[in-house]
C-alpha cells in the first residue's frame, strides 16, 4: 500500500514545529472503492484492488484489507464487484470550447448524406431570422452516402435566403452558399489570401463553396456573433458533460481564447464542469494575455491557462497538411503552410521569451521540420529549462524528425483515433506513408512521452477508440495502415493519462492512481486486458469519477 499524508497537515504541522509531538496521520477517507482491478499506470505499484479518497484525492491505493482498514465507521464503501478501474482520461487535444458552443449555436451535419445535411439546414433556417447565419458543424466530406463533396449549389439549393456556413469536422474547410459570398462582398475576383484557399471549379473558374483556413475570414465578415457568453457557458456544460460520459476527466483546449477562459470559469461556478482543463491560447490572443500579464501555468487544477497555439500547417483529415512529397493521385499537390519559417519564428519567440510553454499545429513533415528548427533555434538563443514545446498532431515523421523531437524534448500530441475513425482517408497519404502517420511506435520506442488525443470535433473522443485504433491500427473496414505502428494496450493507457498530464505540467497531479493525486478514475464494464483488441471499443465506461465524485454514472 501507498500513504499520502495529508497536505494540509503536514503544513500546519511543519508551522507549528513546538507541537512536533502529533503523530502524522493518514487523512481520514471519506470514500473507499473496493473489490476492484485497478491499472494504476504507477510503475511503483501497477495493480491495486482498492483506494481511499479524501477532499478530492487518493489518499491509500493498496489492497481491499489494506484499504478497508481505514474506514471510519460510517464511511461511504463502494463494492465495485471486480471491475476494472484506469486513471481517467486525458485527452491532450481537443476543442472542447468550439465544440461545445456549436452544439448550442449549429445544426450537427455528422449525417450519412448531403440530402439529410440539406433537410437539417432548411429547418433550422426556418427558425432563423432573415439575414442572419445558418451554421453547421460537424460536416465530413468523405463520409456521405451521395460519394461527392457537399457544394455551394446544395447549399443554394436548401438555404437560398440565409447566409450559410458548414464546417467540416476537421476546422480548417467551411462550406458557403451563395448568399454568405453576396453578403461578404466576395466574388470570383478575390485573390486567395495568405494561408488561405477558394475552390473554384476547374472549369469555370466559379467557386465551388468550399473555402480553406484564412480565406474564411474574408466571408466571415458580417451577422451577430452568436458565441455570447451564455452560449458558451452552457456549451462547456453540454461537452464537459459528453466527455465525462466517455471517460475523460481532463482535456487541453487547443484553441481557446479569453472568451473560452471565461466560460470554462461561469460553468466551474454554475457547477457544471465535468472535466479540468489546460486551456491552450491561440496566437492573436496572446497580446491580451501578456497584457493581463498571464502565461501558461496560471489557474488551478480545474481551469489553467495552457499553452500558446501556433499553426504552422494545414490538416490531414482535410487534406490541406504540408508535405514533402505530393498527396497520393496528385503530380504537384503538397498541402499548405499557413505562415514563414521567419514570421513562425518571430511569433514563437514572443511566447517563449515571456514564459509562454508554446504548442504549434504542424501535421506534415514540412511543417514538422520547420516547427523544430524554430525550436531549436530559440533554445539556442534564449534557452529556457524544461519549455516542454508541443508539436500539435505531429502526424507525418521522419527518423531525423523522431531524433531532434527526442532531442529537444518536444511533446507530440498525434491523432489517436485517425487510423480507426478516418481509414477512407488514408487512401490520400498511402500505405508507404502510414508507416510513418501517427507514429506512436517510434515515439515511444524513442523515449517521447507523446500523448492521446482526438482533436474532437476533428475525430470522436472516446477514449477507448483511441486505445482500438492505436493497439490495432485498422480502420472500421478491417484495413490495417502502418502495423509497425502499433503500441501495446498498457502503452495506449499510459499514453492517454499520465503522458497527457506531463503535456500540461501536471504530471504530479493526476494522470494515475496513486496516493497524493486528485481522484480521477473511470470504471468499466469490461477488462480491456480481457478483451479482443479489435472490440476495445465496444467497452463501456460505467462511471467516471472527478475529484473524488462520479462525473458519469450509467
Ligand atoms: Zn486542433
Amino acid at each position: 500500500m501507498t500513504w499520502q499524508y495529508s497536505p494540509s497537515r503536514r503544513e500546519f504541522l511543519g508551522s507549528v514545529a513546538a507541537f512536533s509531538l502529533f503523530p502524522l496521520e493518514v487523512e481520514k477517507p471519506d470514500l473507499i472503492l473496493h473489490n476492484a482491478n485497478i491499472f494504476t499506470v504507477d510503475a511503483t505499484q501497477a495493480r491495486a484492488q482498492a483506494v481511499a479518497i479524501a477532499n478530492g484525492r487518493f489518499v491509500a491505493v493498496g489492497s481491499n484489507s489494506e484499504i478497508l482498514n481505514l474506514a471510519a465507521p460510517g464511511i461511504r464503501k463502494i463494492d465495485l464487484s471486480g471491475k476494472t478501474v484506469l486513471p481517467g482520461f486525458i485527452d491532450a487535444h481537443c476543442h472542447p470550447g468550439s465544440s461545445g458552443v456549436d452544439m448550442v449555436i449549429s445544426v450537427n451535419c455528422d449525417l450519412p448524406s448531403i440530402a439529410a445535411i440539406q433537410a437539417a439546414l432548411r429547418e433550422r433556417a426556418a427558425k432563423t431570422p432573415a439575414g442572419e447565419w445558418v451554421l453547421g458543424s460537424k460536416y465530413d466530406d468523405t463520409k456521405g452516402a451521395e460519394g461527392r463533396m457537399l457544394t455551394r449549389a446544395d447549399l443554394d439549393a436548401a438555404v437560398p435566403d440565409h447566409p450559410v456556413a458548414v464546417m467540416h469536422r476537421g476546422g480548417h474547410t467551411t462550406f458557403y452558399n451563395s448568399t454568405a459570398f453576396r453578403m461578404a462582398k466576395i466574388d470570383e475576383k478575390t485573390p486567395d489570401p495568405p494561408g488561405g484557399k477558394f475552390d473554384r471549379d476547374p472549369a469555370t473558374g466559379k467557386f465551388t463553396g468550399r473555402v480553406a483556413d484564412e480565406a474564411r475570414a474574408l466571408v466571415e465578415t458580417f451577422g451577430a456573433d452568436p458565441t455570447t457568453r451564455e452560449n458558451r457557458r452552457e456549451g462547456v456544460k453540454l461537452i464537459s458533460k459528453a466527455m465525462a460520459k466517455a471517460g475523460i476527466t481532463s482535456v487541453g483546449d487547443a484553441g481557446g481564447t479569453p472568451e473560452d477562459l471565461r466560460a470554462y470559469q461561469d460553468a466551474r461556478e454554475s457547477g457544471d464542469l465535468s472535466f479540468r482543463v489546460y486551456c491552450l491560447i491561440v496566437y492573436p490572443q496572446l497580446d491580451k494575455m501578456l497584457a493581463a500579464g498571464l502565461r501558461t501555468g496560471l489557474g488551478d487544477d480545474f481551469v489553467r491557462v495552457g499553452a500558446c497555439k501556433l499553426f504552422a500547417d494545414g490538416s490531414i483529415s482535410e487534406r490541406t497538411a504540408r508535405l514533402s512529397k505530393p498527396y497520393e493521385g496528385t503530380p504537384d499537390y503538397f498541402g499548405l503552410l499557413m505562415m514563414s519559417e521567419e514570421e513562425q519564428y518571430q511569433r514563437t519567440r514572443k511566447a517563449h521569451l515571456a514564459g509562454w510553454q508554446v504548442g504549434t499545429h504542424a501535421n506534415g513533415d514540412v511543417a514538422i521540420d520547420q516547427t523544430l528548427r524554430v525550436y531549436e533555434r530559440l533554445q539556442r538563443e534564449s534557452p529556457r529549462h524544461d519549455p516542454r514545446f508541443r508539436l500539435e498532431h505531429c502526424t507525418q515523421v521522419t527518423d531525423s524528425l523522431v531524433a531532434r523531437i527526442k532531442a529537444i524534448g518536444a511533446i507530440p500530441t498525434p491523432f489517436s483515433s485517425y487510423v480507426y475513425y478516418h481509414g477512407e482517408k488514408m487512401r490520400f497519404y498511402g500505405a508507404d506513408r502510414l508507416k510513418n502517420m501517427f507514429a506512436m511506435r517510434s515515439f515511444l520506442d524513442a523515449g517521447i512521452p507523446a500523448t492521446q488525443a482526438s482533436d474532437y470535433t476533428a475525430s470522436p473522443f472516446e477514449p477507448m477508440m483511441a486505445l482500438q485504433s492505436q493497439v490495432t491500427r485498422t480502420d472500421t473496414k478491417g484495413n490495417v495502415w502502418g502495423a509497425n505502428q502499433r503500441i501495446t494496450l498498457e502503452q495506449a493507457i499510459r499514453v492517454g493519462t499520465l503522458n497527457g498530464a506531463h503535456a500540461s505540467y501536471e504530471e504530479k497531479i493526476k494522470g494515475s492512481i496513486t496516493a497524493g493525486k486528485l481522484a480521477d478514475l473511470v470504471v468499466l464494464g469490461r477488462d480491456p486486458f480481457k478483451e479482443d483488441p479489435s472490440s476495445l471499443v465496444t467497452i463501456p465506461v460505467e462511471r467516471t469519477m472527478l475529484n473524488g465524485r462520479w462525473s458519469y454514472e450509467s
